[in-house]
């Protein structure tokens, strides 16, 4: 649900959720009781449970936690060709 910004006329603001088609233009002040307008401000949606915060959240856990592989992923198996490098910077390399 959206937050909506709140002030009332002796200058407390505050913040309150409501869903879109709920939201009241004004409600009681929690301090003096007096009617609080709703301001006017830049969209603030939740961004909780989105795409977009499960990716910041699983890449901040996996630097404290990293998942556990027990197997490979799914895929092609890798080649038993010995890899050989074309690349004459490598020219000096030993062997594999
Ligand atoms: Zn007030």
């Amino acid at each position: 649900m959206p937050l909506y910004a709140f002030r009332c006329p002796e200058g407390t603001e505050f913040d309150l959720n409501f869903a879109m088609r709920d939201v009241p233009a004004s409600v009681a002040c929690p301090t003096c009781g007096e009617p609080a307008r709703r301001r006017v401000t830049a969209p603030r949606l939740s961004r909780a449970g989105s795409a977009a915060y499960r990716l910041i959240d699983s890449t901040a856990a996996s630097a404290h936690e990293p998942a556990v592989v027990t197997s490979l992923p799914p895929g092609p198996a890798p080649s038993s060709a010995p890899r050989v490098t074309q690349n004459p910077m490598n020219s000096n390399q030993p062997p594999p």
